[in-house]
């Protein structure tokens, strides 16, 4: 009873036959996402081919165009580039080329077509798609097909899946392969730093981007670069160098001991001359700062997707497969985005077009609508950038009847986005003329030490890529002692308190502002910027330190997974932290392709297991040699109070028959830990400056300088991300309606469809007759 064996024909409904494939410049999560086509797409009923070698494997046909099965996509998850290959195909921008497409898609049956590739490749996509009935008459009347033959292909579907390193498509915020090439860069970033500091040196970086700058205005905010150059915002010709060099003294001034400046390939003035990175370097030269070249490359496309990719890739392969099947002819092609966290169907001739007109903007020299026509985020980074980097000239210093002091705390267990976001919220308050209290050891420190100092520039400057809390944190909260709280409040003068940390940092805020009554000075605006690995906080489904934490675990699970390359069959039950929060867990088993995830959201009974024993011996029986990897079982660490991690290794070790192997592997603390990724880092600075600009807009009780947010009705707020916007919730309402607090979670489970999808892609639902 394999699922290899109930591949076809398990959905009732309309059957379709889709061909997945990839195109363009390859990606990290093209594999992943291929895999959630094929198995969504054999769950759902379908028959799924793979056109191999982009367009040209439509254009050529035969072995290029074949059926791919379940097993097939096994090891596709960790998979860097894409498997089933991408080439630029010349023959099929022509009609000749796009008519031989579609008689090789007819004649194998092919209904639908899911393109996995940039702006070109979704452009050729929808051309194909509109000319289709042209072209399906045109294999009529030159009498290569009958009209019999043609008719149940009269329409063509077509579903674009974005996957691009460059980010460049517009409505969707985030492209697939993007944060995984910031990652490199970030991480290549780090490595010069470490050298660049060591020397006192200055290095130019130029990374990729010919016609869109998100990868070099990303790389910026997450390394700390000292300067950008992007093409959507071209600095004026007669005077970029000028402010470069301004800029650069002014940071070594203040005592940086080294120069970073970003160029992406498409550098340009605003006479829309290019700069280069040896123009960029001649001027730190003139300087007098030893000044290298760094290009990063072809390694900004490399290797194994991180895992936001994986998550996205899947998400969105499995939409687009369910996109597939409900769209009617009437409908337009859809292009699959992302809306913060909200997979998003958005009609892709649109998507093409907007592209299309940020390079016509940029030739137009209004880069003004260039910037517009990138995702919503995209300016907003951009902004942030300014606010944290270049703006500590004194130029936007407010006048003295506006400026606050702030102060902000750590609170709870650490992780990584902690120093990120100090930072940032300290170099934006630096800017305004702001005063950014740090109180350290958290509320305790308060209540006992009064420990509070100002941070400045120097201190924070290199924080953003420093993993757990410069300032302390630890789990206390005000209710330790309410007056001590207060009474240092007042003594420091307070205008209002940033709280970063988890589950904790909610609770403290509830409390303050229950006790506001008692003590007035809780009275001032006070926010919560989520930063736990748990991402346990009510009122968002971010949390600054949780895609560290799930890129932590999927290097720790492809090593595990691999440890049991050759002849070893093993399988690994993996602990996963988050309390009672499976959040993490399910995250991990997505990305990882575990056989099973459990979590405490879902009971787990010894059926439950006997079943993925099942699954087990299934996908053991159905290797045929070719993946040499271990199978992975997810267990959230509060899962169950019965079956224990060990229990469920020694379950499955009896059951196993000899026939594999069992064994536990619990990753513990590196999961708190270690350098940000640069997704985190990219979050703390927005989280910062929105709570910020939170806290000025409520201490001057100016609705208009709230921030992208719709205004909060209570000035003591989580700052969050929900589904496909960035809010500001009142604690007060959240805390009444959405805090488990025993569980120390909140009560919305965001993450079901990550449940859902795992269920499906393991092949447990099948299993189990679903479908
Ligand atoms: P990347 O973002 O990595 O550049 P891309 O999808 O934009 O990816 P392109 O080289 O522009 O990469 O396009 C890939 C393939 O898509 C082309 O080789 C061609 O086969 C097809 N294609 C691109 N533009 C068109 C078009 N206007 N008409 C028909 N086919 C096209």
């Amino acid at each position: 009873d394999s699922v290899t064996a109930r591949q076809t024909g398990s959905t009732p409904g309309t059957k379709k036959k889709i061909a997945v494939m990839t195109s363009g410049g390859d990606a990290p999560g093209m594999n992943p996402a291929v895999r959630a086509v094929v198995r969504a797409g054999i769950y759902y009923g379908c028959d799924v081919f793979a056109v191999y070698e982009g367009y040209e494997g439509l254009v050529k046909g035969g072995d290029l165009l074949r059926p791919i099965g379940w097993e097939d996509v096994r090891s596709y998850l960790s998979l860097g580039g894409t498997a089933i290959g991408t080439a630029r195909c010349a023959e099929f921008r022509e009609r000749a080329g796009r008519l031989q497409g579609a008689y090789n898609m007819i004649v194998n049956g092919i209904d639908a077509l899911i393109v996995c590739g940039g702006d070109g490749s979704l452009t050729g996509a929808d051309l194909f798609r509109s000319e289709w009935p042209s072209l399906v008459d045109e294999l009529v009347s030159t009498r290569r097909l009958t009209a019999k033959q043609v008719e149940p292909y009269r329409h063509l579907t077509i579903v674009g899946l974005v996957g691009s390193i460059d980010n460049d498509m517009s409505s969707t915020d985030a492209t697939i392969g993007a944060y995984s090439s910031l990652a490199r860069i970030t991480e290549l970033v780090d490595y010069l730093d470490a050298t660049a500091q060591s020397h006192s040196r200055a290095f130019v970086v130029e990374v990729m981007g010919r016609h869109c700058g998100w990868l070099g205005l990303m790389a910026g905010v997450a390394t700390g670069a000292d300067c950008i150059f992007i093409p959507e915002r071209p600095p004026p010709a007669d005077q970029w160098a000028s402010e470069l060099k301004k800029v650069c003294s002014r940071h070594r001034e203040k005592g940086r001991r080294q120069t970073t400046v970003i160029i992406a390939e498409g550098a340009i003035d605003n006479q829309l001359n290019p700069i280069t990175a040896e123009n960029v370097k001649d001027v730190l030269v003139d300087l007098g700062l030893d000044t290298r070249i760094t290009t990063l490359g072809h390694v900004q496309r490399g290797g194994t997707a991180v895992a936001y990719d994986r998550l996205l890739a899947t998400q969105q392969g499995v939409d687009a497969v369910r996109a597939v099947l409900e769209l009617t002819p009437a409908d337009p092609s859809p292009m699959i985005g992302i809306a913060e966290n909200k997979v998003v169907r958005r009609p892709l001739m649109e998507a093409v077009k907007f592209t299309k007109e940020v390079a016509k903007s940029i030739d137009a020299r209004d880069f003004d609508r260039a910037m517009q026509l990138r995702d919503s985020t995209f300016a907003e980074a951009y902004h942030n950038y300014l606010a944290t980097t270049l703006h500590d000239d004194g130029s936007q210093v407010l006048p003295a009847d506006k400026r606050l002091t702030i102060g902000i705390v750590h609170v709870g267990a650490s992780s990584s986005g902690l120093n990120a976001a100090t930072r940032a919220a300290a170099l934006y308050c630096i800017s305004k003329g702001h005063r950014l209290l740090a109180i350290k050891n958290g509320f305790s420190g308060l209540i006992y030490d009064g420990g509070v100092h100002e941070l400045q520039w120097i201190d924070v400057e290199n924080w953003y890529n420093l993993g757990g809390s410069e300032i302390g944190t630890n789990r206390s909260l005000p209710s330790e002692n309410f007056g001590a709280v207060a009474y240092q409040l007042q003594r420091h003068q307070l205008d209002g308190l940033i709280i970063v940390g988890g589950f904790e940092s909610f609770t403290a805020l509830h409390e303050m502002e229950s006790e506001r009554d008692n003590y007035p000075v809780f009275r001032m605006p006070m926010v919560v910027i989520p930063a736990t690995v748990s991402n346990n906080v009510p009122g968002t489904e971010y949390s600054l330190g949780a895609d560290t934490c799930l890129n932590q675990l999927t290097d720790y699970c492809d090593a595990v997974k691999q440890s049991a390359s050759s002849s070893r069959r093993r399988v690994f039950v993996v602990e996963v932290q988050g309390g009672h929060s499976g959040y993490m867990a399910s995250c991990c088993g997505l990305v990882t392709g575990a056989i099973a995830t459990y979590t405490p959201e879902a009971t787990v009974s010894l059926r439950t297991i006997q079943e993925d024993i099942l699954l087990l011996h299934d996908v053991f029986a159905n290797d045929k040699g070719e993946d040499h990897n271990g199978k992975i079982i997810v267990r959230n660490e509060q899962a169950s109070s019965v079956y224990s991690t060990e229990l469920i290794a020694d379950i499955v070790r009896e059951a196993a028959d000899g026939r594999f192997e069992t064994r536990t592997a619990i990753p513990g603390h590196v999961q708190q830990g270690f350098t940000p990724s640069s997704m985190d880092r990219v979050y703390a600075v927005r989280f910062a400056v929105q709570a910020c600009r939170f806290i000025e807009a409520s201490a001057w009780h100016d609705a208009s300088v709230e921030s992208s947010a719709p205004p909060a009705a209570s000035s003591a707020v989580v700052l969050g991300i929900q589904g496909a916007r960035l809010r500001f919730s009142p604690i007060s309402s959240l805390y009444a309606s959405d805090a488990d607090v025993s569980l120390r979670k909140g009560k919305t489970i965001h993450w079901h469809e990550i449940n859902d999808i795992n269920d499906i892609l393991s092949g447990r639902l099948l299993l189990r007759g679903g479908g």
